[in-house]
């Protein structure tokens, strides 16, 4: 059973036992291609949550009504790419055993590999529904497969045809593009068509991973990979709201808060509005 940390997300500090969603910390960022930082995301989103309110004006719900634990951080061997994957595997897989919701709070993006490759063990037909300034789709990046620039390729390779579906993507190489209009749904630069997408997908499973790279650096300046051109915190609020209180959801992540390049700290507040959003849809 896991035990209790003493620094939680704010308002996550039920018991084990009777938590709804458990989250988990994978400050893992050794495969990030340009600027390093992520590590720090997990522990800078538990430190600044308790500058938001726990209350959610959009939702009329509050934290304090429902049952979070925070299960604190994977212990990150840095470098050991794949040892990292198989234990943030584990620790999902720990979680969904015992019949609760897996919340992971990265890292970079590679983190995600690992809780879907559990969460697929346990629902043989999932579905990913996935945001991100990026496409995520190569094959390999610098001859690396296992690459945060990869991820969704990985993915798609335990999901297949038709189970992935993109959002908001402004940024990849021409490949990629061409991977996705055969194999996924991409939809460009923004959340246009998601309502369509969460009627077809009801009633599926799906893991929802957002990349906050997604949001415009103007907003969310503090990522290793700032992409132009990218949506507004009310746009993404909405959509992954939308996604976390539409779908049978059995596991996401919020990745890609490079705490080293937040010096206003707007960044990091902006992914604890999200997730406390994201938790409370999901409730
Ligand atoms: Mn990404
Ligand atoms: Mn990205």
């Amino acid at each position: 059973m896991l035990q209790k940390n003493i620094s939680t997300f704010i308002a996550c500090d039920s018991e084990y036992e009777d938590a709804d969603i458990v989250l988990f910390g994978a400050g893992f960022d050794s495969t990030t291609s340009f600027r390093p930082g992520t590590r720090f995301g997990p522990s800078a989103i538990r430190n600044e949550s308790f500058g938001i309110e726990t209350y959610s004006p959009y939702q009329d719900k509050d934290m304090t009504d429902y049952r979070f634990f925070d299960s604190g951080d994977i212990d990150i061997v840095f470098g050991g790419v794949r040892r990292t994957i198989a234990d943030i595997a584990m620790r999902t897989d720990m979680i969904l055993t015992d019949g609760k919701l897996p919340f992971m709070i990265g890292g970079e993006h590679l983190v995600t590999l690992g809780s879907v490759m559990a969460a697929k063990e346990k629902n043989d037909d999932l579905y990913i529904i996935h945001f991100d300034a990026h496409a995520d789709l190569r094959d390999d990046y610098l001859g690396q497969q296992l690459s945060h620039a990869c991820v969704l390729r990985r993915c798609h390779e335990l999901v297949g045809d038709g189970h992935i579906f993109q959002f908001g993507i402004r940024s990849g190489d021409c490949e990629e593009f061409r991977f996705a209009a055969e194999h996924t749904e991409m939809h460009k630069f923004d959340f246009g068509g998601l309502e369509k997408t969460v009627e077809k997908l009801k009633g599926k499973k799906v893991y929802f991973t957002l990349d906050l790279d997604v949001l415009d650096p103007s907003v969310f300046p503090g990522t290793g990979t700032p992409e132009a051109g990218g949506v507004s915190f009310e746009e993404l609020r909405k959509a992954a709201s939308l996604v976390c209180g539409s779908l049978d959801i059995v596991g996401c992540d919020v990745c890609e808060l490079s705490p080293v390049y937040d010096q206003s700290g707007v960044s990091t507040a902006t992914a604890c509005k999200i997730i406390r959003e994201m938790l409370l849809a999901l409730s």
